[in-house]
């Protein structure tokens, strides 16, 4: 029975996940190496819960409730070590992921599920660093997690059955619809969405049609909700440039080549929303895009 959550990491989707558990009644710590970085994670949940209950989704007290759930730390201490699941969302770097999992497998129970949020980063990899590879999982929120209804749930080679049902049935608690893939490179969603934004941005690189006219055929002649260069933006190029090579050396296949454009966009420092220009120019606050300047017509 999972009943207490920590969420390692509060960046964009750590602020989230740990806002979803708490909305659904879970105790949540959140840890964070940057105080900077919980503080602002705080600030967001409040925020986002006050557009809730503005929207009539939820009431101020469960609101208030909500936050009552959540602790933050910067520290793997007692608190985290007792919990029955964490989930971590931190940087994705493998580096990164396989220290924290062999620390939190060195620190709590041995009972405690063990599941990583990472886009690309193989489960069973970083399953092997922990003497627990039965008890690692993927947890693949999306992002933004409030809103968002799927979680990836992906099954690494030792993940036992035991723990995929407890992760699946816990998905559902919080109003999620769990989807289970096994682990290969990219899971389900970005071994599909990633070769598509990658042939939207070959599309423009070609000179097929510029960047409206592609993202509105496939917003209105598929019926998408964004265009994919303007997803890919929102997501950032980095993290598309990122997936793409975890794909291209994960099938070793040439399908899977990012678009040159794309990999001197990153370079440029052209990274979307999060660096203000991607392939259209962002402005805090607003939602109006404009093409940028490259790419105009
Ligand atoms: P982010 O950069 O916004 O946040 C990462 C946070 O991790 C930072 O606050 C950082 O201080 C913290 N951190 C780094 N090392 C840490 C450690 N050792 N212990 C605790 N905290 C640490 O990143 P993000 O966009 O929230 O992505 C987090 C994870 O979620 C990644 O694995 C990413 O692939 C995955 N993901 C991201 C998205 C997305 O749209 N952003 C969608 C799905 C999955």
């Amino acid at each position: 029975m999972i009943r207490s959550v920590a969420v390692i990491g509060s960046g964009t989707m750590g602020n989230g996940i740990a806002h979803v558990f708490a909305q659904y009644g879970y105790d949540v710590l959140l840890v964070d190496i940057a105080q900077a970085a919980l503080d602002k994670a705080l600030a967001t949940i409040g925020k986002n819960l006050a557009r809730q209950v503005e929207k009539g989704g939820i009431s101020e007290e469960d609101k208030n409730a909500a936050l009552g759930r959540i602790r933050t730390s910067t520290e793997y201490g007692s608190e985290l070590a007792a919990c029955d699941l964490v989930v971590e969302a931190a940087t994705e770097n493998p580096q990164i992921k396989f220290d924290i999992f062999r620390h939190l497998d060195s620190i709590c129970k041995p009972e405690a599920i063990l599941a990583s949020n990472t886009s690309s980063i193989s489960i069973t990899k970083i399953a092997s660093v922990t003497s627990r590879p039965d008890k690692v999982i993927g947890m693949h929120f999306m992002n933004p997690v409030p809103v968002m209804k799927l979680v990836e749930v992906i099954r690494g080679y030792s993940t036992s059955d035991e723990v995929c049902a407890a992760v699946m049935q816990m998905s559902q608690s919080l109003g999620k619809v769990p989807v289970e893939v096994n682990d290969y490179p990219g899971f389900v969603a970005n071994k599909i969405l990633m070769p598509m934004i990658n042939e939207a941005i070959i599309t423009l690189h070609e000179g097929v049609a510029g960047v409206e006219e592609i993202d509105t055929v496939m917003k209105l002649g598929m019926a998408h909700p964004m265009g994919p260069l303007q997803l890919a933006d929102f997501i950032g190029l980095d993290v598309c440039l990122a997936i793409l090579k975890v794909l291209q050396d994960g099938f070793g296949d040439p399908k899977y080549a990012p678009c040159p454009l794309l990999v001197n966009m990153v370079t440029a420092g052209k990274l979307g929303a999060k660096s203000s220009e991607g392939f259209y120019i962002h402005t805090p606050g607003s939602k109006e895009l404009k093409v940028a300047p490259n790419f105009a017509r």
